[in-house]
């Protein structure tokens, strides 16, 4: 069979340059139940790469969506940084909009109704749309929010909009990253939104990712990383505008963007405030060529050597060392870096979903917080370090007695 090249899942365009090689990985939301323990694993490429002419930092590989996300571990409501969050950016939208019985508001991936229940309890009209079918179902029936267990695209948003279900609020918090239909789903947005209508979407920063080395963030699950640069280009095309940019710190530093609907004319404004300002700031730093992204994998490297050094001289010291976070970012580091059960005893997260099963490859056994208590092992890596603050706040009584700490992001510290 003749080789058919990758094109840019934004552009189409075919040059595109290797920036990071994390080998063959599981699925990192694959979680393993103590039957499936001892049945092979299924392993995709994870292959990191430049788009020269968009200027999007994609993945290679595109597992089919239906095997990523029927069954899906991620339940918003288990951080209450997310929560917040939620409240609070609910709570501006209704005043900026001057939202009512009359509007509506859409959710893309909208995981378990965490921020549409704050519209809901205000008497204004939503919409969850949400493909995972056990987590839609905490949302109908634990929040009573109306959701559609369905993947967003250009079929659902023309369906809506058939049926005269036109969007004052759009809300997209880490969906475009997901997208294997990327220019299917901004296409959708844009015969879904009113004219006047807003969408806010937030996505992990790639400025962030790289400068913090956070590659553990990348898994199959995120196809893209993106710039301002990448994502103006990507709105433009399906005649949206980016009026608003603002950098907020969750998910280890992400853009939330404001777009306004199609109008109809033509012609796009050029950027202005705070868009065109970071897209300048973009040009300077280079995040629209390849050299930025050059030097990335070495970074990586040196961080596995450093975190690697320090378990194997906790372990020759005989201390126990336990894993915080079950998460999609702690597969990627752990099969990454090869950390399993020769160093690590347990994993602990807060997800009762995620309790009693085993991680993807490493296949560490999933216990509730409170197993760190029980067994005192005298370290734990933070693989969600992204929370730190919140779990280093909720583990206080682990760490009064003499519990430690290990942040291996951006760089390995102990606290
Ligand atoms: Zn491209």
């Amino acid at each position: 069979m003749p080789d058919v090249p990758t094109r840019c899942r934004s552009c189409g365009a075919v040059d595109l340059r290797p920036v990071l090689s994390l080998g063959r990985t599981p699925l990192a939301n694959a979680l393993r139940t103590a039957e499936q323990l001892e049945e092979p694993e299924q392993t995709y490429p994870l292959e990191v790469v430049f788009c020269p002419r968009c200027a999007l930092v994609q993945i290679t590989e595109t597992v089919p969506p239906e095997v990523l996300f029927s069954e899906y571990f991620y339940l918003s409501s288990f951080s209450d940084t997310v929560v917040q969050n939620a409240e609070a950016l609910a709570r501006r939208l209704i005043g900026s909009q001057a939202l009512g019985p009359e509007s509506l508001v859409l959710e893309i991936a909208s995981n378990d109704g965490y921020l549409l229940q704050h519209y809901h309890h205000k008497g204004i009209p939503v919409i969850g749309i949400e493909p995972a079918a056990n987590i839609a179902r905490v949302a109908r029936e634990e929040r009573g929010i109306p959701t559609r267990c369905e993947f967003f695209g250009e079929r659902l948003a023309a369906e809506l909009r058939g049926s005269g279900k036109l969007a004052d609020v759009i809300h997209g918090n880490n969906v475009l990253a997901h997208a294997a239909d990327l220019n299917g789903v901004v296409r959708g947005i844009s015969l879904v939104l009113k004219p006047r209508g807003v969408a806010v979407i937030e996505v992990p920063y790639v400025k962030d990712l790289i400068d913090h080395c956070e590659f553990d963030t990348i898994y199959h699950e995120h196809l893209c990383y993106f710039s301002l640069t990448a994502l103006w280009r990507l709105f433009a095309r399906h005649g949206l505008e980016i009026r608003d940019v603002e950098r907020i710190p969750i998910h280890g530093g992400s853009l939330r963007i404001f777009v306004t609907g199609a109008d109809g004319s033509a012609e796009l404004e050029a950027p202005a405030g705070a868009v065109a300002r970071l897209l300048d700031e973009e040009a300077a730093w280079s995040g629209d060529s390849e050299a930025f992204y050059r030097g990335f994998g070495s970074r990586v490297e040196r961080l596995r050597e450093d975190l690697l050094r320090l378990l194997a001289g906790l372990k020759a010291q005989g201390k126990r060392i336990a894993a915080y976070g079950a998460s999609a970012k702690g597969s990627t580091l752990l099969n990454y870096f090869g950390i399993g059960r020769e160093t690590l005893d347990f994993v602990v997260d807060r997800s009762t979903v995620k309790q009693g099963r085993y991680t993807p490859g490493t296949r560490l056994p999933i216990h509730a917080p409170e197993r760190l208590l029980e067994e005192m092992p005298e370290y734990v890596l933070l693989l969600t370090w992204n929370f730190a603050d919140e779990i280093l706040a909720q583990q206080e009584a682990y760490r009064r007695r003499g519990g430690r700490f290990i942040i291996p992001i951006p760089e390995c510290r102990v606290v």
